[in-house]
């Protein structure tokens, strides 16, 4: 699609905040990304784009320099058409916080998208690209995937670099590809996979570890997967239920072995992620206090926005750090423990991505735990820095819903692997 192609479907979707109208986007026309079409999230930093992470705060900031994952794009042949829409400085599930309005589910039409990365994910789903770059920090790349019927993959912690990445909560934020196959999704990932050096978590590993379209392998024969019993009676949506445990019925019939394995403190991972995100948030927004950048967050920005800044203040207190945040840290490395404990012994986990189906749009949501909900599946993953994707496991009342593959440390490869063998089913 041309520019004024995507700009015309977009007019019911708003999955654009800003395209490429002036052609300030250079790419080298030639590499592993030619002849593809990407979006790019609006909190990746685009030279000469606006890049406001869809606040207030931010509308007038042109990013005077490329992300190292954009910079990247542009070395492959990677066309960028544009700068998608999402939740306001990536907080939310939903995409409705955008200061540019909210994005709508072109796979169920007057519903939610999902988010953050609501934007990127609905301009895939809708067929205005054929990949985008999303960034999750507690599931806005997976959450999205699975309301919107695509793929949606988040890498470990440290394979892709955050350089030009605004910042959400630095320990749990990853950069990582949507697109309609996994295939897709894995050429995305390994152009901008690699060690950087202007990012200080960026991992240096081996080059057998990248190259992920090459080695895909759709082979569920002798695979081990693990479900947590913990899954099903979080997730409160029946037709949801139905279509994992189909899912999970059909790659034991494809040979694979299914492991019971246990998550006894699942539950805790959602105050876990929030009360960790709520600090980190809060100490990142310490920059945008007008002098430097456009406006003065708090005068701004909308009320989700707002409330992880005062709660984030408040928690930080060092009256009160001992009493909440530490406590937080503490439970994090639980999570993480019984994570590892339940892969170690499995070749991946496997269950759902969210535990509810998108709402209609507009829907008035008074208390936040209902958006927050959501992520109830997705926040542990990030909490332990693990690989995981989300990939389509069919409808649930008409709404895409999708099936979420936790790898371990550095087994991005398995997980894709697994995504790319369901997909194949
Ligand atoms: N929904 C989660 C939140 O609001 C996740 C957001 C994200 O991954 N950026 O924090």
């Amino acid at each position: 699609m041309d520019l004024n192609e995507i700009k015309k479907a977009d007019e019911k979707i708003n999955s654009f905040i800003a395209l490429d109208r002036e052609g300030v986007i250079k790419s080298s026309g030639a590499g592993g990304l030619a002849g593809l079409t990407l979006a790019v999230k609006s909190n990746i930093c685009v030279e000469g784009m606006l890049t406001s992470a869809a606040s207030k705060t931010l509308e007038n900031y042109v990013s005077p320099y490329d992300a190292t994952v954009v910079e990247r794009i542009k070395k492959a042949g990677g066309r960028i058409a544009g700068m998608a829409n999402m939740d306001e400085f990536a907080c939310g599930a939903s995409g409705e916080t955008s200061f540019y309005g909210p994005t709508d589910n072109p796979s169920a039409r007057g519903r939610i998208p999902g988010g953050s990365s609501s934007g990127s994910t609905a301009a895939v789903a809708a067929g205005l690209v054929d990949a985008a770059l999303g960034s999750d920090t507690g599931g806005s790349i997976r959450n999205p995937a699975s309301h919107c019927g695509v793929v949606g993959f988040k890498p470990t912690y440290g394979v892709v670099s955050r350089y030009g990445l605004i910042d959400m909560a630095m320990s749990l934020d990853q950069i990582g590809p949507i697109a309609r196959d996994v295939k897709t999704a894995a050429v995305l990932l390994e152009n901008i996979a690699g060690h950087d050096p202007k990012d200080g978590t960026s991992l240096k590993l081996e080059p057998s570890f990248y190259g992920f379209s090459k080695k895909l392998n759709p082979w569920l024969k002798g695979r081990r997967l693990g479900y947590a019993k913990e899954f099903d009676s979080l997730i409160s949506d029946q037709g949801i239920k139905k279509a994992i445990r189909a899912a999970v019925d059909k790659m034991s019939s494809a040979g694979a072995e299914i492991v019971e394995v246990t998550l006894p403190n699942l539950e805790m991972a959602l105050p876990t992620y929030y009360l960790n995100v709520y600090v980190e948030f809060f100490s990142a927004t310490r920059k945008y206090d007008g002098r430097r950048y456009g406006h003065k967050i708090e005068d701004v920005c909308g009320e989700e926005v707002l409330r992880r800044i005062l709660l984030g203040n408040y928690i930080s207190q060092k009256e009160y750090s001992g009493k909440y945040y530490r406590k937080a840290l503490q439970a994090r490395s639980v999570i993480r423990k019984e994570l590892l404990d339940a892969l170690d012994g499995v070749d991946v986990l496997v269950g759902p991505t969210v535990p509810k189906l998108p709402h209609k749009v507009g829907t008035r949501i008074d208390d936040p735990m209902v958006m927050y909900a959501y992520d109830i599946f997705t926040t542990p993953v990030n909490l332990a820095g693990l690989p995981a994707g989300s990939v389509p496991a069919g409808k649930a009342d008409g709404i895409p819903t999708g099936l979420q593959v936790i790898g371990k440390p550095l087994g991005d490869q398995d997980v894709l692997d697994v995504m790319h063998a369901f997909e194949q089913l």
